[in-house]
């Protein structure tokens, strides 16, 4: 599958944001946008550009599509799949996005990033309901269980990042059991309770035009 290969700090710096892409170094000092908070190419001379409604839209959008490490064609078809669900569009394309494996597996706490999470899943380290799932864009559904497999339980990588985040543990939607190295969706994810900073509307406004 294809997937972006180039450095992803310049992704947050370009959008003045973290966007978590890099695990625990995002929490610590060594952070890019911490020491460079300038977009990539540009040092700060202090001026701020306008910045028109469209463009307004655009780095919502690229801001939420590169937080979930998704493609443009990828983030498009999501978003058509949420124009087709009931509620409200962003709401349910957040939804969506959230209840992608990849990104439970991370939520969970099983990966430091969604990338590593999406590299696991790839590599069959996951159940899904009692079956191996290798699809990181897997959507789950309220009752669908996650769980490490037997020959996958000793992996460094796994329990390092258990210890580190654990971001399961305050994410309502979700249960965690660390012991079993098992996670659950509970119910659907409101939007409340999701914890992506993004103007969700913008996206459906650029995109409706
Ligand atoms: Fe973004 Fe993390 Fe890099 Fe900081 S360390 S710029 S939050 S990817």
């Amino acid at each position: 599958m294809a997937r972006y290969t180039q450095p992803v700090c310049k992704l947050c710096r370009r959008e003045n944001q973290k966007l978590f892409l890099k695990g625990s170094r995002c929490s610590s000092a060594k952070c890019a946008l911490e020491r460079r908070a300038y977009p990539p190419g540009h040092r700060d001379s202090g001026r701020r550009r306008k910045v028109s409604e469209y463009g307004l839209q655009l780095r919502e959008k690229q801001k939420v599509r590169r937080t979930y490490g998704l493609l443009e064609q990828q983030f498009f078809l999501n978003y058509l799949r949420a124009t087709s669900m009931r509620g409200i569009t962003g709401e349910n394309l957040l939804s969506l996005l959230e209840r992608r494996l990849d990104n439970v597996v991370y939520r969970l706490g099983f990966a430091p990033s969604r990338a590593t999470a999406r590299q696991l899943v790839h590599h069959r380290h996951f159940l899904v309901n009692g079956k191996v799932t290798n699809i990181p864009s897997f959507i789950l559904r309220p009752g669908d269980t996650v769980v490490v497999r037997e020959k996958s339980r000793k992996l460094d990588i796994i329990h390092s990042a258990l210890k580190d985040a654990g971001p399961g543990t305050d994410i309502p939607w979700l249960r965690l059991d660390k012991v079993h190295l098992e996670g659950e969706l509970l119910e659907m994810p409101k939007r409340a309770d999701i914890p992506t900073v993004a103007q969700e509307q913008q996206i459906v406004e650029l995109y409706s035009k």
